[in-house]
């Protein structure tokens, strides 16, 4: 049975016993939170076991090393539809220990695409055309510095609506232990 079979095996059982009913609840956050986080599978249910995040409780953004690096892509667009037609108040920006972002450089990324088959001269022409994908794919040098960053370019966002906190934070993907690199205030 191929992976998606299975998926979709179980979730047949899972909508015929309707264990869909404890997760039930609206699409406003509880909590009126966004959290930007990384992609990490250890952080898939640590993360809010270890916020205290229940289903319905906050607008979850995932992006490989909870970065987000370009102002008008579709993570910040995310992040500004949560704070408007969702009614989200307050973001965490939460990077983690142990990050496969750290010290990536995206010529790495690169050559195991080429490895993966991606032909030599398609990069070679986006290239030539101006896009630096080896610095589009870079990951950060330490994630604290990546999750300030990001908190920055939130911050900083010209259509950011004033008075809107943005924290940032990094979990332990083994403990689920927070650490506060920054606290916004008003
Ligand atoms: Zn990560």
């Amino acid at each position: 049975m191929s992976r998606l079979e299975e998926i979709m095996g179980y979730n047949r059982q899972f909508i015929e016993g309707k264990e869909y009913e404890p997760f039930i609840t609206s699409k406003y956050p509880n909590k009126k939170l966004v959290i930007v986080t990384c992609m990490d599978t250890r952080l898939i249910e640590l993360l809010p076991k270890a916020l205290h995040i229940k289903n319905g409780d906050a607008k979850m953004i995932k992006t490989a090393g909870a970065l987000i690096t370009h102002p008008f892509g579709s993570a910040m667009k995310s992040v500004l539809v949560a704070l408007t037609m969702l009614k989200a108040e307050e973001v965490l920006v939460i990077g983690h220990l142990e990050c496969g972002m750290i010290g990536l450089h995206g010529d790495q990324v690169v050559s195991q695409l080429e490895e993966k088959g991606v032909a030599k001269e398609k990069i070679e022409t986006l290239r030539h055309a101006g896009i630096d994908v080896d610095h589009w794919l870079d990951g950060c040098d330490q994630i604290e510095q990546g999750v300030l960053d990001t908190v920055k370019l939130i911050k900083n966002h010209p259509l950011l609506p004033p008075n809107t906190l943005v924290h940032g934070l990094t979990i332990d993907p083994k403990t689920g232990e927070l650490t506060l690199l920054h606290q916004d205030q008003l």
